[in-house]
């Protein structure tokens, strides 16, 4: 059974969170054996989700990934020359906006043998200036595997569900997907519990007052065991 806690953040929104998840030792094995979300697994590739570019949220996150590509330093930006030539920004195939993909996987993931160093060329260059990740990478890919949804609520108030990622929000490629990793015990690989290894995404999310109230409930502090259910 999953539990449930609901929190109110103090200024409008009534939080539903996932507790089972948050005290799950989950972890992102990308570059660690993850096989990706096609239909086949292929670790070699260490594409992890990035093979399907990152959807992003409207045309002010489009400028703004547009503009941090641009000052990326080449030597740690495995694609700058198709950068450069054809931008970072596309039009989805669902509708909206997502970033560009070359060779079968977004354009910002420098790939293994890259003598920049693999993996996400923002996340790179925000470690490289001493920033935060958060703030440079989509809002997709700083809060994967973590999901809010927001309805309204009666008095003007928000209901907001932070949740993992389920198969179904890949879209129609997640049918096919040969493993979901926030599903099973695939990923439980984590040496802590999410709430502590994800506690800047959740500040960012939930705010640090909700996020400690959820530890001072306990959650995180039991000793991991399997979900079971999905
Ligand atoms: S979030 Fe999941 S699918 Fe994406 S790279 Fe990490 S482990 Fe792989």
């Amino acid at each position: 059974m999953t539990r449930w806690e609901e929190v109110d953040d103090g200024h409008g929104t009534r939080w539903r969170v996932d507790a089972t998840f948050l005290a799950s030792s989950w972890a992102c094995t990308w570059g660690a054996g993850c096989p990706g979300i096609g239909d086949e697994p292929a670790p070699e590739l260490q594409q992890g989700c990035c093979s399907v570019g990152a959807e992003l949220l409207d045309e002010d996150e489009a400028r703004t990934i547009a503009a941090l590509a641009a000052t990326l330093d080449p030597a740690t930006f495995e694609h700058h020359r198709h950068a450069t030539a054809h931008g970072v920004v596309r039009e989805a195939d669902a509708g909206g906006l997502a970033t560009a993909l070359v060779d079968g996987a977004c354009v910002f993931l420098n790939r293994p043998g890259f003598a920049g160093g693999p993996g996400c060329a923002l996340h790179l260059g925000a470690r490289a200036d001493g920033e935060s990740p958060i703030d440079w990478k989509p809002a997709v890919c700083w809060q994967l595997p973590l999901r809010v949804e927001r309805e309204a609520a009666p008095g003007g108030r928000v209901l907001a569900t932070l949740r993992p990622w389920r198969r179904d929000d890949w879209g129609e490629g997640g049918a096919t997907m040969h493993w979901c990793c926030t599903e099973g015990e695939g990923a439980l690989v984590g040496d802590r519990p999410v709430i502590e290894s994800l506690a800047a995404e959740l500040d960012a999310l939930v705010g640090p007052e909700v996020r400690v109230e959820l530890r001072r409930r306990g959650v995180g502090a039991e000793p991991e065991r399997p979900r079971d259910d999905p």
